[in-house]
This record gives structure tokens, C-alpha cells and sequence, in this order.
């Protein structure tokens, strides 16, 4: 792919960068490769010689953007206030229509059809267990053979069930529900109706295809009720519907989307009290990049944690775990370097288990062989449901 293009990005938004480079500490590619090519600083300014000065989009400038994780953790330690993610998106966009063939294109349609990533995870499920899938160097966890039934309960709130981690990781949204019901709330299911909310299409340029998913979406989870989400990736997404479809109905949408955690914080006091001996267990909470950088709402799960354990922070300054969506698939290397310096941190954090609330961040540390949950599904397990 060389050709002369714009990217499409806002004028002001590519000239906001002043290159002073307070973001590189918290870059995680830029941490594992100590290059330039792989900073928010470095990739911003290849954007402009591509966009302002006619460059080429080649090689190099592929594998600057494509290394990106877009975890935006550069975004909150901009003192300019750089729109990092909306600017790589759009980057992301002009490379996706450029590229004559792109299997993310295929893959991602699947997401959008609830039935067929269905049919697709029960025929991985049973290669998983006839060891024709190998799971490890993919990345999979262990996907379930059935899928357990979810119930409404009522309609005071949606819980918001999205695609693979329907999928693969229902038990997790299930204690989750229970968790919201012990809190008072009856549940309303979205089901097939909602499906996948378009992440990780936009992630890979696929405006079109994300567009189509959140008009669904929101189709899908209609009314006034808020609307929780326990996957940050996903909750992040939703949140910003409303920049993204520029609709008076997404800009209202997105301001019903809440992060179970921060629900549930706001009524700690309707929870039940912990199991006795529950305290005993120590947890270092790994913040996902898109509840602390893109939704700035990472603190609720600490607060709903602190009755049922000890909860430790990680010294880390919340560095991404080199999840990223599709990203540990696409940069299985880079991946796992990053990977390497967040199991540094849980290990200096001497906690017995980690709470993780994104399901890509507790697929790819569990890979790793590191004991993680959901923090609800900890919850769930601690709290004492007869009293
Ligand atoms: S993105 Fe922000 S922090 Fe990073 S170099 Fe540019 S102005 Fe500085
Ligand atoms: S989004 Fe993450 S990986 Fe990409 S430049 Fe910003 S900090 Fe680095």
C-alpha cells in the first residue's frame, strides 16, 4: 500500500500535539520498544507528514499505526489534550477502505450475527476438547459446550450482553446479574436483539460495519433504563456513541450506558454482607485501559471490592496488559512483552487473585497463568445471599 492520502483526521485535532513527549512513559509499546515510531509522539507525527505534507503510506507507516494497542493511555497524560483515539480511528478508517483484503473485514461480520458466533464457538468448543484447536497459541480461553440460559428478572435496569463474551464467557455475565438482583434491581436482557456493539470494528477502521452494529444496539436497548455494562471495551464504546453517530437519540443513548461497577457503587449499602472468613483473600484490581483512560471510571471497582477482601492496587501507574481487543492476536510479540511488565507488577503485588473487569484483559492474563475473575464473579462468590 503506497499511496498519497489525507487521513481524515480534524486539522486542529493533528496540530493540538506539541511533541513536548510527557506521554512516552505511558505508552506501553513505546515502553517495550523504546522507539519513537512506536510512541503517541512518533505515530502522531507520521499521521502528519501523511496527512499535511503528502507522505507516502508505507510500510513503516503501517506498522507504526498497526502496533498501536489503542489503549489511550497517552490521552490522560496529554497536558494538550490530544484526542489520540479519535484521531487513530480515523486513521484506521482510511487504511480499512485502502486495504484490498483484510480477513478482520470477514471476522468481525460475525460478531454482528449472534446465531453464527454461536454455531462458530460450539464447533471451537468441541475442537477444543478433541485437541484439534490450539488454544494456546490462539489465545482462547476454554470455551463453554452450552450455553446456560439468562432469565429477565424486570426492567429497571438493561444488563447489556454484547457478542464473545456472551459467547464464551456467560457464566461471568451471569453472576453479574445476580449481583445487580441482590442489589435490588430487576434485569432486562437485550438477547440476539443487541449483539455486538462495534468496538472492535471501529478499532480496525470498519466505520461502516460500526455504525450499522450501534444503530442496532441501540434499537436493541430502548426506553429510559440504565444501561450496565460489565466489558469496559464495550461500555467505552457504547458511552461514545453519541460522538461517534452525532444523533440527538445516540447522544441520549450514550448517557444512559453505566459501568456496572458504577452503579453498584452509588448502592454498596443494598449489597449483602461478605461469607464469613471472605476477608481473608487479597486482590490486585488490574484497571482495563478503557474503564480508566477512556471512561476515567476505573475507581468504583475498588469501592465495590473493599467489603468482601483486601484490595491492593498495582504500582504500575495502570499500564495496559497488551489485550487490546483483536490486538494480542494481531501482535501476538509485542503483546506479550506488554504483557510481561503488567505480571511484573501483580507479582510485586503479592495478591492472591486479580480482578480484571474486561474480558480481553482477563482472557490474555489468564493465558499467562495468572488467577483472574471478573470482580463481580468475586463478588458473587463472596457474598452471603441468605442474609
Ligand atoms: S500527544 Fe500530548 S503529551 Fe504526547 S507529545 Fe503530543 S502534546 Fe505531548
Ligand atoms: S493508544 Fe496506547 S499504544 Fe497507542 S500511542 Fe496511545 S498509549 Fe501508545
Amino acid at each position: 500500500m503506497s499511496a498519497r492520502a489525507s487521513l481524515g483526521i480534524d486539522p486542529e485535532e493533528l496540530a493540538s500535539c506539541v511533541a513536548c513527549g510527557l506521554c512516552l512513559p505511558h505508552c506501553p509499546t513505546f515502553r517495550v520498544t523504546g522507539e519513537e515510531w512506536a510512541s503517541p509522539r512518533g505515530r502522531i507525527s507520521a499521521m502528519r507528514q501523511v496527512q499535511d505534507q503528502g507522505a507516502a503510506i508505507d510500510q513503516a507507516f503501517l506498522s507504526s499505526m498497526d502496533t498501536c494497542v489503542q489503549c489511550r493511555g497517552c490521552e490522560p497524560a496529554c497536558p494538550s489534550g490530544v484526542p489520540f483515539g479519535s484521531m487513530m480511528e480515523a486513521t484506521q478508517a482510511e487504511l480499512a477502505r485502502r486495504r484490498r483484503v483484510d480477513w478482520r473485514q470477514w471476522g468481525f461480520r460475525v460478531l454482528g450475527h449472534p446465531w453464527l458466533l454461536n454455531l462458530f464457538s460450539r464447533g471451537l468448543a468441541v475442537g477444543q476438547r478433541l485437541r484439534l484447536v490450539p488454544s494456546r497459541r490462539l489465545g482462547l480461553p476454554k470455551i463453554p459446550l452450552r450455553q446456560h440460559r439468562l432469565r429477565v428478572s424486570g426492567d429497571d435496569v438493561w444488563l447489556f450482553t454484547g457478542c464473545v463474551m456472551d459467547a464464551w464467557q456467560r457464566s461471568t455475565h451471569a453472576a453479574v446479574k445476580r449481583v445487580v438482583e441482590a442489589a435490588g434491581a430487576g434485569v432486562a436482557l437485550p438477547g440476539a436483539a443487541a449483539g455486538c456493539c462495534g468496538a472492535l470494528s471501529l478499532h480496525a477502521g470498519l466505520e461502516g460495519h460500526s455504525r450499522a452494529l450501534a444503530v442496532r444496539t441501540m434499537r436493541a436497548l430502548e426506553g429510559s433504563a440504565p444501561i450496565l455494562v460489565d466489558s469496559a471495551g464495550c461500555g467505552a464504546v457504547l458511552k461514545e456513541y453519541g460522538k461517534h453517530l452525532g444523533t440527538p437519540a445516540a447522544v441520549a443513548f450514550s448517557k444512559r450506558v453505566m459501568d456496572v461497577h458504577e452503579w453498584l457503587a452509588a448502592r454498596a449499602d443494598r449489597l449483602p454482607s461478605a461469607l464469613e472468613g471472605g476477608q481473608d483473600l487479597t486482590i490486585a484490581v488490574h484497571d482495563p485501559c478503557h474503564l480508566r483512560h477512556v471512561q476515567r471510571a476505573h475507581q468504583p471497582v475498588t469501592e465495590v471490592l473493599t467489603p468482601f477482601a483486601t484490595v491492593v492496587a498495582l504500582d504500575d501507574d495502570g499500564l495496559c496488559c497488551g489485550a487490546g481487543g483483536a490486538y494480542a492476536a494481531m501482535q501476538p510479540e509485542l503483546a506479550a512483552a506488554i504483557r510481561e511488565r503488567k505480571l511484573e507488577a501483580i507479582r510485586r503485588s503479592g495478591a492472591d487473585i486479580v480482578a480484571s473487569a474486561n474480558p480481553g484483559c482477563t482472557i490474555h492474563l489468564a493465558n499467562a497463568g495468572v488467577a483472574v475473575r471478573h470482580p463481580l464473579e468475586i463478588v458473587d462468590e463472596m457474598v452471603d445471599y441468605d442474609h
